[in-house]
């Protein structure tokens, strides 16, 4: 490495300390890509020019707008709303929303900052973007949730479009709340305008798939990875935290191949089952009741047992999907892990391996695939549900999966081809990097400074 592309990464990102000051997630997620671009820029310093590199870590736009609305007891609370329009060089901002307490605009900004690369990945022509609210909807009512949903997309509804910006769901965002904000939407606009949200219902505009789309996307790359090194699902045992829509459906994909999930998770402890999961209980106990995962443990029956507060890292497992938030498995984890004997692990969740751990599981030759490449096949399906929203359409079941099957082989096999031409074989990371920073720059470096 030079010295001079080693100062001239570490001056951009000294100044982008400075101006983004606390803000942890982002300046992890632009680090990683950051690190990655220096091979890049050793033998094409073009990509350098113009103050590309700069200008793609600076969103083209950014809201915070305020989100007041009616509880049940009557009385008033106030949110904040964002939605940061990364960039649109590929295709409309393309990304979810996030309704948790966590969120705050760093929070946001990470989110979309990664959503760039992952939506250049899907080879699909959508830009990135995110947003979403510090609002919580667990505990909350339908009515209290719509009318949430309501006041959000009063103020968001003037920035979006099917050419301009298309949100999605994300964590606390599900099917409900996308029917409240699109009835909204529909509402203010005076048009039936389906390309403006993706994962609606299937009546109005939505795609078969795309509730499975993530879940599905994930075990389909792990599956192809796995086999690059001769192994598949049949007979493995795999550790999926969280519970939410990614966890429960690349749960249900991996049994579908043979495997076995041992283990899932929410935020207040995790389950052990020797024997799998029962996909239709976590599926009535999650997403019909929205209950906490010990209820399952507790109807699930015999070998089924709850760990209140526990690791789920210290199971031992072949395979390994984190699909619950940012951050929830550290360099302390990755080594139980590996310890343990687990080979593959693929990021479901939105940068959920902290950087000490990635760093671990590639010294410790465990294949990894980042989030980035592993979950796009939840905004790939959304493009799809764009596609069909475009021309009127309707696909099968079948005919969806298989366009989503094959969008995440070919991510896989650009990401492995990446790497390799880079003389970095079998590290994804930079192989996702710098595969999906490419058509993104090259775009920008056509377009213009602007
Ligand atoms: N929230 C998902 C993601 O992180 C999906 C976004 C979308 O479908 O637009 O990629």
């Amino acid at each position: 490495m030079s010295d001079s592309v080693d100062t001239q990464i570490s001056n951009y990102y000294d100044k982008l300390l400075k101006r983004n000051a606390g803000e942890p997630e982002f300046h992890q997620a632009v680090s990683e890509v950051l690190e990655s671009l220096k091979i890049v820029l050793e033998k094409d310093s073009h990509y350098a020019d113009d103050g590309l590199i700069e200008r793609l870590c600076e969103p083209e736009r950014q809201l915070i707008f305020r989100v007041p609305w009616i509880d049940d007891q009557g009385q008033v609370q106030v949110n904040r709303g964002f939605r940061v329009q990364f960039n649109s060089a590929l295709g409309p901002y393309k990304g979810g929303l996030r309704f948790h307490p966590s969120v705050n605009l760093g929070i946001i900004k990470f989110l979309g900052f990664e959503q760039i690369f992952k939506n250049s990945l899907t080879g699909l022509p959508i830009g990135g973007g995110k947003g979403g609210s510090d609002f919580d909807p667990k505990g909350k009512s339908d009515r209290e949730i719509m009318r949430f949903c309501q006041s959000f997309m009063t103020e968001l509804h003037r920035h979006i479009g099917e050419y301009r910006d298309v949100p999605a769901g994300d964590i606390g965002v599900g099917g409900r709340e996308i029917g409240f904000l699109f009835g909204q939407y529909r509402r203010l606009s005076n048009q039936h305008e389906s390309g403006v949200l993706t994962g609606k219902g299937l009546a109005w505009g939505g795609s078969l798939v795309r509730t499975e789309a993530t879940g599905y996307g994930l075990v389909y790359l792990t599956q192809e990875m796995m086999q690059t090194h001769g192994e598949s699902f049949d007979g493995a045992k795999v550790i999926v935290s969280g519970s939410g829509n990614v966890a429960i459906y690349a749960a249900q994909k991996v049994q579908q191949l043979g495997g076995t999930v041992v283990a899932m998770s929410d935020s207040s402890g995790y389950i052990t089952c020797p024997n799998g999961v029962d996909i239709d209980l976590i599926k009535d106990v999650k997403e019909v009741r929205r209950e906490r995962i010990s209820a399952y443990a507790a109807e699930a029956g015999s070998g089924v047992e709850y760990h209140a507060g526990g690791n789920i890292w210290e199971v031992a497992a072949d395979v390994a999907l984190p699909c619950a938030t940012q951050n929830e498995l550290d360099g302390d984890d990755a080594k139980l892990l590996a310890d343990n004997g687990v080979r593959y692990v693929a990021e479901g969740a939105n940068m959920p391996c902290t950087p000490e751990a990635v760093h671990y599981f590639q010294s410790a030759d465990v294949n990894f695939a980042p989030g980035k490449a592993a979950n796009a096949g939840g905004v790939a399906t959304s493009a799809l549900e764009m596609q069909q929203n475009a021309t009127r359409d309707s696909w099968s079941f079948e005919y969806t999966d298989e366009r989503l099957r094959q969008i995440m082989t070919n991510i896989f096999k650009n990401v492995d081809k990446t790497a390799k031409q880079y003389d970095r074989e079998g590290d994804y990371v930079i192989g996702a990097n710098i595969a999906g920073f490419k058509k993104v720059a090259d775009a920008m470096l056509a377009q213009g400074i602007i």
